[in-house]
């Protein structure tokens, strides 16, 4: 398996395409051949995960100081979309995994990016995003995990204290159970997205325990779990960034998500496509192949059409927040609602296609379908996405 080299210019042509190569290669023989088992058995692959880690996908857009790839978040996008040819769910944690790592790069102190960058971009150590709660999903600044300032184990500084105890329960959080380190929002201040700052959370910082495995309609091959703070003590050094930055650096890191997980929703989707022109050709019905039939070739024609739109929208959206434009965040919310949307409806008419044998396991495509439908739930869901979209028009 040939490994990114890490780069600091942006890419010439060959070198893209020798990245993306790597990961193709990757995605085909180390993900697809494993993917309907792992979902079946609901299997993280931590080993395969760390042989991710050692390609370079472990902090895709990461300073290379520390083992990061130094890529730029359309390079991120073209890597998502391959790796969820081979297993969107698989590909969706690497870049929930990603945003994590980005998060402590990019806010994180020195002491902060050492002690975790080295372990999170080799992939030996996983990271989770803790901001959803049973109580506060869509509204996420509502959230009410508190965290309380008090005097450490050697006694108060002049701030008053030097350590904070977590207390409150986060939903639906990817990876925990398996992840190294957790980054928690929780208020530290007023109510609303002021009072919100974010911490890093060790695993085995002691009164931090996890919710049973969710059982879930996809992405089985990743666990889902509550995160549970029972009073835990983390020191004031454990912040990132400054206190009550937390909703600002919570969302900052949707932005880049959102792409990827688009990206993800366009690799499932084109691959189902793939899967069904080849079976159109196939399979016959009164005396010829479905591709003979004209509506079965205008639905495939509109399958590609979206799908095209989608990507045009998601390398949009990657290259105007690589660009810092202004309206990026509003870019990578339309990027994700019209590539998430797209990218499930294409999957599931690919599924209609394969008639009776699109709804079987073997075929891979339901799997697919299942593992699509949450791209339109999560990292905000496709209405909040309006909300972005809206909010940013009625404000010119
Ligand atoms: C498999 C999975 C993995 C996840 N992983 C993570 C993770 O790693 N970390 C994390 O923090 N979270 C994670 N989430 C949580 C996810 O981000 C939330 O589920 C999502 O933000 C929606 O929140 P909710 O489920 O509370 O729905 P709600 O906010 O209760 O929304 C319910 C419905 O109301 C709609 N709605 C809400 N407000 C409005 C509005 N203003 N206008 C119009 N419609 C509205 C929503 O769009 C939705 O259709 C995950 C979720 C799932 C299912």
């Amino acid at each position: 398996m040939s490994t990114i080299t890490p780069l600091t210019s942006s890419l010439t042509t060959e070198e893209r395409d020798a990245i993306l190569d790597a990961v193709r290669d990757f995605a085909q023989n180390e993900l697809a051949p494993n993917a309907l088992e792992w979902d079946a058995k609901s299997f993280f692959p931590r080993d395969t995960l760390r042989s991710a880690g050692e390609l370079g996908l472990g902090g895709i857009y990461v300073r290379e100081d520390l083992g990061g790839s130094g890529l730029s978040r359309s390079d991120a996008a073209a890597i998502f979309e391959e790796l969820a040819k081979g297993d969107p769910a698989i590909a969706a944690y690497i870049s929930i995994h990603n945003m994590v790592v980005w998060m402590i790069d990019t806010y994180g102190s020195d002491a902060q990016r050492t002690e975790w960058l080295p372990l999170l971009t080799s992939m030996s150590g996983f990271g989770s995003y803790c901001l959803t709660e049973p109580g506060a999903g869509s509204d996420a600044a509502a959230i009410t995990t508190s965290a309380i300032r008090v005097p450490g184990e050697n006694g108060g500084g002049e701030n008053g204290g030097d350590e904070y105890v977590l207390t409150g329960v986060k939903q639906f959080i990817s990876g925990a159970g398996e992840a190294s380190v957790y980054i928690v929002m929780a208020r530290t201040g007023e109510p609303g997205a002021r009072g919100i700052t974010a911490f890093l959370v060790p695993a085995d910082a002691p009164g931090l325990s996890f919710g049973a495995i969710e059982h879930k309609m996809g992405w089985n091959a990743q666990p889902t779990r509550q995160v549970i703070l029972d009073e835990v003590r983390v020191p004031a050094a454990n912040i990132l960034g400054g206190e009550g930055e937390g909703f600002k650096i919570a969302m900052s890191a949707l932005d880049g998500g959102r792409i990827n997980i688009a990206a993800c929703s366009l690799g499932g989707a084109q691959w189902a496509l793939d899967r069904a022109v080849r079976y159109v050709h196939e399979r016959f019905t009164f005396g010829e192949p479905l591709a003979e039939k004209q509506a079965v070739v205008f639905t495939l024609a509109d399958m590609a059409t979206e799908l095209h739109a989608a990507r045009a929208l998601v390398r949009g959206a990657a290259a105007a927040l690589d660009a810092k434009e202004p309206d990026a965040s509003q870019q990578c919310a339309m990027a994700k609602r019209f590539a998430t949307d797209a990218g499930f409806t294409v999957a599931n008419q690919a599924l209609q296609l394969h008639g009776g044998y699109g709804y079987l396991h073997d075929y891979g495509i339901e799997k697919v379908v299942r593992d699509l439908r949450v791209h339109q739930i999560l990292e905000g869901t496709n209405e909040i996405m309006r909300v972005i979209i809206g909010r940013q028009l009625l404000a010119h």
